[in-house]
């Protein structure tokens, strides 16, 4: 893997990636220090996202781990060409602007959102808002669940 950007630096310079034959591992430590990934973005630095894609190697998802404080929101709606999202939110309570529609999210709120989709969040709430973002090509899952999973007899040297 290169370096495409300080996140990922950063975790490989305190030893926190790690891979295998058919695995990656990213050790972000607590969510709530992960300001100390900056994002770093051809005309700003963003703090409390951090992408997935490059520090493990997806390739049929973008994953996104995110952190909004308190009275803060995300600068610009946006919508996406090709991918759909869903939000799941963790920790926390806050807004979702989705076209014309507001509507409030929390703890447990799971959002899906059609690549057309206008979107933005604020946190209005009193603490940190956590929450993962998941992006998929729309239309692109085949075979889900237990359709794909194969069970295995498989000794487990724990
Ligand atoms: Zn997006």
């Amino acid at each position: 893997m290169t370096a495409t950007n300080k996140t990922k630096s950063t975790l490989e310079t305190q030893g926190n990636l790690a891979s295998g034959e058919a695995y990656q591992v990213a050790h972000l430590g607590p969510l709530d220090k992960i300001e100390q990934y900056p994002l770093v973005l051809p005309d700003r630095e963003v703090r409390g996202k951090v992408f997935i894609k490059d520090l493990i190697g997806t390739t049929g998802s973008e994953i996104s781990i995110n952190k909004l404080p308190a009275g803060g929101a995300v600068p610009f709606s946006h919508a996406h060409k090709q991918n759909e999202e869903v939000y799941l939110f963790v920790k926390g309570q806050g807004q979702m602007a989705i076209d014309e529609d507001v509507f409030e999210v929390k703890e447990g709120s799971i959002v899906r959102l059609a690549p057309r989709a206008v979107r933005c969040l604020r946190n209005n709430g009193q603490e940190d808002l956590y929450f993962i973002v998941i992006q998929t090509k729309e239309g692109s899952l085949g075979q889900h669940t237990f359709d794909d999973g194969i069970r295995l007899e498989h000794k487990i040297n724990w």
